[in-house]
């Protein structure tokens, strides 16, 4: 059973979707050395650049060689086919959908809540606070703070409770 090869880059990000082996192997020789050429071609998905075709090529009984890649609109009519017949196309797609549906799930984890910790509410109604009462330290909303200012006008922000019995004193 053909399987398929995950790329990951930096993170654990997966940045290509491979297949493991050839959906065409393609033989030819060179009319003016004589030599013999391989041609294999792999189905790759590259999360940046889409569908792609990886083509391998070696001098036969060589290891290693050169490869480039193509998209597929400028395969010829019998790669194809192969590439059709190979189910190369479907087991790729399938792994790219594993992945994005994976990663769709895990979205809400890495979008994390720039509020959420600092979130304060008010001590009297529940409603978010904005304001910390200068006697009592006690988070108040803007109903439930009342602000007043020093004789050299700094300002202070106290909730009702802490005020009028400041008032009072
Ligand atoms: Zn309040
Ligand atoms: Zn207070």
């Amino acid at each position: 059973m053909p399987s398929v090869r995950v790329v990951h880059g930096k993170d654990e990000i997966p940045i290509m979707v491979r297949d493991e082996e050839p959906f065409f192997v393609e033989k030819w020789s060179d009319v003016e050395t004589g030599n013999e050429y391989i041609n294999e071609y792999y189905l790759v998905f590259d999360f940046r650049e889409g569908l792609l075709v990886e083509i391998a090529q070696r001098l036969e009984g060589s290891i290693g060689g050169i490869s480039w890649e193509v998209t597929p609109n400028r395969l010829d009519l019998e790669s194809l086919m192969r590439l059709n017949d190979s189910g190369s196309l479907e087991r790729i797609r399938a792994k790219v959908k594993e992945i994005m549906q994976r990663l769709t799930e895990n979205l809400d984890s890495l979008f994390f809540d720039p509020i959420g910790d600092r979130r304060r509410i008010c001590y009297v109604c529940g409603s978010d606070a904005l304001h910390e009462c200068i006697r009592c330290n006690k988070d108040v909303c803007d109903q439930h703070a009342i602000f007043a200012e020093t004789e050299y006008e700094e300002p202070l922000t106290y909730c009702h409770e802490c005020f009028w019995r400041a008032v009072e004193e």
